[in-house]
């Protein structure tokens, strides 16, 4: 259930109410939109008269949420989530790119990327320092040492940085070092790490799993918002299908369908979705045409000896003509580019 409280509430109502849902069993939620304040109560009491909540002072209305996600849903916040990440913002009317290695190999890669993609107009640096490959053989990442690349990179280019934790031990440590943490598609469903992430105090950037539906996706949002952490942003990667001629299949319903679910910044990553270079830069266009907030794109200054995924990543060039191509997009979109 929520509960909206009239524009001119004040605190003390606020308390008053908080304490009258806490001592009915919910656990409350406080919702600062841009215009009203709304508390999110959840519980299993569904059944129960509600009717007595809307007489107190400074409620305006109380809505009963059907939907199983209650935190993330559109009824819950009208106007969409913005996140303030760095000097930057994701969501509302901004298109927000984030480009950078698959992961970090060293510190002249890690210096060449970020250089390259800020000049092209990118806000954020991506770059796995904790990689969860297929092969037990394959590259792994440079741990804690590809984390502390990331922050040295991140403060000498003023980039907002990103990258993916897959366990409690990683998450901690990453936390330290990055502004967001990603929680990758093949975690989406760890429950425990999503509740870790709850309580990270950073930016959780949360992918599609491989075969998630849309709404197991907006669930594992739920997991982190209602852990206490209400900054997620949601990111279609591509799913499983019986199609094999592209790595996934980018789902770009799920995207505009999202965008009408949930108020939480939607973006999509072209490079997992497709794993063929040749398809990021129409992909990345129609995501933009399809609504995603952002693009999350693999950019390498030497793809041919990237130790990670090179097949997909874009050289800095094709990279800087993607984003003039664009930007008319994004104007067209009445998204503002940074
Ligand atoms: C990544 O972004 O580096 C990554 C591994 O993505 P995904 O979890 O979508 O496969
Ligand atoms: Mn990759």
């Amino acid at each position: 259930m929520v509960v909206v409280m009239k524009l001119n509430t004040n605190a003390e109502q606020i308390a008053t109410l908080d304490n009258r849902l806490k001592a009915g069993g919910f656990q409350t939620h406080l919702i600062k939109g841009v215009k009203r304040i709304v508390i999110g109560a959840v519980g299993d009491r569904q059944h129960e008269d509600l009717s007595g909540l809307e007489s107190m002072p400074g409620v305006e209305k109380v809505l009963r949420i059907m939907k199983p996600y209650k935190l993330v849903c559109r009824e819950v916040q009208e106007e969409d989530t913005v996140l303030k990440v760095g000097g930057i913002n994701i969501g509302g009317n901004k298109l927000t790119v984030i480009a950078g290695p698959c992961a970090v190999e060293s510190k002249e890669q890690l210096l060449a990327a970020a250089y390259a993609v800020r000049r092209s107009g990118a806000g954020v640096l991506r770059g796995g320092a904790y990689k969860p490959r297929t092969s037990p053989y394959s590259f792994q990442g440079l741990e804690e040492e590809g984390v502390r690349l990331l922050a040295e990179v991140g403060a000498q280019t003023g980039l907002a940085t990103v990258t993916e934790v897959v366990d409690e031990e990683s998450l901690i440590t990453a936390a330290r070092y990055v502004d967001i943490l990603q929680i990758g598609a093949r975690n989406m469903q760890n429950f425990r790490l999503l509740r870790l992430a709850g309580q990270a105090g950073k930016p959780i950037l949360l992918k599609r799993g491989l075969s998630a539906t849309v709404e197991e996706w907006l669930m594992a949002a739920e997991y982190i918002v209602s852990a206490g952490n209400g900054e997620v942003i949601l990111c279609e990667r591509g799913i499983r299908t019986f199609e094999n001629s592209t790595r996934n299949t980018l789902d770009l319903s799920a995207v505009a369908l999202a965008k009408r679910l949930t108020h939480l910044p939607v973006i999509v990553d072209p490079s997992h979705a497709t794993g063929k270079r040749e398809l990021v830069g129409p992909m990345s266009r129609a995501a933009v045409a399809a609504g995603a907030d952002g693009l999350i794109i693999e950019v390498h200054p030497d793809p041919a000896a990237a130790l990670c995924d090179g097949h997909q990543s874009l050289e800095p060039d094709e990279f800087d003509r993607l984003m003039t191509k664009l930007r008319p997009l994004a104007a067209a979109m009445g998204r503002e580019m940074r």
